[in-house]
């Protein structure tokens, strides 16, 4: 078939042919088909789906579409994790080096913030010279020295999704469900894992605000990973506050390891040590959660989780020692206060309004060329259901000096309501899904 024929007979309601599919976006990868028929195949997706066997043809093409991070014989059980990304999401940090002491290797491919959420390369940038522009042969080195390696998508892996992701962010198609599960998965089996644990954030702070929304997409994405050979987990997790108190690049990465010191806030540290576990029980290293949280707890405690996180730091280019001095890390900053107009609960935080103002604070980008200051930041001092006074600092804007964040205060203060009675909170673990087919 053709590609007008392949486009025609999606936007008609009919099932593409595996062969033609699978020869439609090999075509596409090499450069062969123009991205106007793509565009126009990705909106009658957007409109009819594709059914199980589409869905498995269309990410195994885009996986085969590169090389893949293969592993060596006899090397350990390997499982990542991704997530939907959110504002404050710096699990992958202090995760990847914890489940790496524990015996599971972690080759943790993440991506940059854009629009209103972090990306876990933006925080790691925040070291000077810390690499992940790694090639994979360099990738492969540095997972079997440490059990983990953290880099961007190269050019080498899964390069159709990165020319479709592309199209599909200027042609209205990212929002499919079947089209995100094959780019996400079509990224993470590159890695040549043994399973995938997948954070599906819900709420203000999400790229799904309605649980039903991300119920469907977890769903589809541990049965599409089950189909292909890779046993997965999905949580579903709120992102209606901001999770832990910093917001930025350099401050997050500092909060995550204050985890691997056995601080840090409750919430990052439950949910690191929850999907953490489920990593450890999908590597067989644990026979139970439980037991893996026990066994987290432990490398927590005596320092391997963060000793294992210094000599990535040091194997990927950048200066451990500045983990240990903030004031190096993240520059000089001075701090401005956004504080509670009224005293009562705070009822609630429009987590995608946070994210937004700490784009305008230069911590984000809006677009994929905008520089990031990895120093400034924000920490919020107060969850929601928590008892404020009048005039007490909400959240605290570090910035640079003669940085006027009139517009960023002002974005804060709209973002929080304070009501007078203490309204009901969501869990931060909100479901667990595995696959619904053996
Ligand atoms: N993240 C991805 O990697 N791909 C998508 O399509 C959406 C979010």
């Amino acid at each position: 078939m053709t590609p007008y024929e392949l486009i025609r007979a999606k936007r008609d309601g009919g099932t593409l042919p595996p062969d033609a599919l699978r020869g439609l976006l090999t075509a596409y990868a090499r450069g062969e088909v123009p991205d106007y028929q793509m565009a126009a195949l990705c909106m009658a997706v957007f409109f009819r789906g594709l059914d199980g066997a589409e869905l498995r043809t269309w990410t195994e093409a885009m996986l085969h579409s590169g090389s893949t991070l293969r592993r060596r014989p006899g090397s350990p059980p390997r499982v990542d994790k991704h997530s939907t990304g959110g504002v404050g999401d710096k699990i992958s940090l202090c995760l990847a080096p914890l489940v790496a002491a524990c015996g599971v290797a972690v080759p943790m491919v993440s991506g940059r913030g854009l629009g209103h959420t972090g990306g876990t390369l933006d925080k790691l940038a925040a070291i000077p010279g810390f690499r992940t522009d790694l090639s994979l042969a360099e990738a492969d080195r540095v997972l079997a020295e440490l059990g983990v390696c953290m880099l961007g998508q190269t050019e080498a892996l899964a390069p159709a999704d990165r020319r479709l992701y592309a199209l599909r962010d200027v042609t209205a198609t990212v929002d499919s469900i079947p089209l995100i599960a094959a780019s996400i998965l079509s990224k993470k089996l590159a890695e040549d894992l043994d399973g995938l644990v997948l954070d599906v954030k819900v709420g203000s702070g999400a790229f799904m605000r309605r649980q039903q929304d991300a119920e469907q997409l977890a769903r589809t994405l541990v049965d599409l990973a089950r189909d292909l050979g890779c046993p997965a987990v999905a949580w579903l997790t709120s992102m209606d506050a901001p999770l832990g108190r910093a917001v930025g690049n350099g401050n997050e990465l500092l909060e995550a390891v204050d985890v691997l010191r056995g601080g840090g806030p409750a919430d990052v540290r439950a949910l690191t040590l929850r999907l953490g576990a489920e990593m450890l029980v999908l590597g067989r290293v644990a026979g139970s959660a439980p037991e893996a949280e026990r066994r987290l707890a432990s490398a927590i405690a005596d320092g391997s989780g963060l000793e294992r996180f210094r000599a990535l730091v040091r194997a990927q280019g950048g200066d451990p020692g500045l983990l240990d001095s903030p004031a190096r890390l993240l520059g000089p900053l001075e701090t401005t206060e956004v504080r509670a107009e009224r005293a009562g609960h705070l009822a609630s935080v429009d987590t995608l309004a946070v994210g937004l103002a700490a784009v305008v604070l230069g911590a984000g980008r809006t677009r994929s060329d905008d520089v990031i200051d990895p120093g400034v930041g924000f920490t919020v001092r107060h969850r929601p259901g928590d008892r404020v006074e009048q005039g007490e600092a909400l959240v605290l804007v570090h910035h640079r000096s003669g940085q006027d964040v009139g517009e960023v205060c002002r974005r804060l203060a709209a973002a929080v309501r304070i009501g007078d009675a203490v309204e009901p909170v969501p869990p931060l673990l909100l479901a667990r899904l595995e696959a619904s087919r053996p």
